[in-house]
């Protein structure tokens, strides 16, 4: 398989979802979701240009950013434990899976240590499954402004995993829901907001996404290919 092709491909197919709604493809930041995947792998990628690495697990992102042989912008896209905050909050350039007070309020305290400013998504939980993380939308808002308060905390927007789906066409109504919560809590002007980042869509379902207002997408399986969870 050739990882260089394949990431041409979905550039491609963003640039057209893009066409389809009059939308500039540079508005739309494409992660790479190298979970489980090898260095070797991610190295082929950065030799064609590509920057923006996700992955889900603590262990795998300090592994993978000491070996790495250039920088590269590490995003936090998996379920983070309060107690391993401190391991990767000056690795990674953006944590998009904060879903709690009591998460935020743990990096707030790590940030502070170190005198940083961490910029974090909140996670929602679009599709109300109750198999995922994240935020209800009834009480986004007031998680929100109860982050806003942390000094060494920038809210730059939302995040959503939505279903497992067939047709991605099913996941059109979750994207576009949480585009409007994006427009109206931007619309508040909230200190220490800024609201201009929107990571949503994945192999199966991000064109949808772009046409729904996504500005970050989150690509894996359609880039390196099937996961292998069994090593
Ligand atoms: C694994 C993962 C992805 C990538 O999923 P693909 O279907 O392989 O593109 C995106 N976002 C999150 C949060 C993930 O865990």
């Amino acid at each position: 398989m050739n990882l260089a092709q394949n990431l041409e491909h979905v550039k491609e197919r963003i640039a057209l979802a893009c066409e389809r709604v009059n939308r500039d493809p540079d508005e739309v930041t494409l992660v790479a979701v190298s979970k489980t995947k090898p260095l070797s792998m991610i190295e082929e990628l950065i030799d064609v240009g590509q920057m923006d690495y996700g992955e889900n697990y603590v262990q795998e992102i300090t592994e993978k950013y000491k070996k790495v042989k250039c920088p590269v912008r590490w995003h936090m896209i998996g379920h983070l434990q309060t107690n391993k905050v401190k391991m990767i909050l000056d690795k990674t350039v953006l944590i998009h899976s904060v879903d709690s007070v009591h998460l935020a309020s743990r990096i707030e305290k790590e940030a502070a240590k170190k005198n940083i400013i961490v910029p974090i998504l909140i996670q929602v939980n679009i599709a109300q499954e109750d198999t995922k993380f994240g935020s209800s939308t009834e009480e986004l808002l007031d998680m929100i402004e109860e982050i806003s308060r942390y000094p060494h905390i920038r809210v730059r927007g939302l995040m959503t995993s939505a279903p497992y789906v067939e047709n991605p066409e099913e996941n059109r109504c979750y994207f576009r829901k949480l585009h409007k919560l994006f427009i109206d809590i931007r619309a508040k002007n909230l200190h220490n907001i800024s609201m201009d980042i929107l990571s949503m869509g994945m192999t199966n379902d991000y064109e949808v996404a772009i046409e729904e207002g996504a500005t970050m997408i989150r690509v894996g399986t359609g880039i390196f290919g099937q996961r292998d969870y069994s090593r």
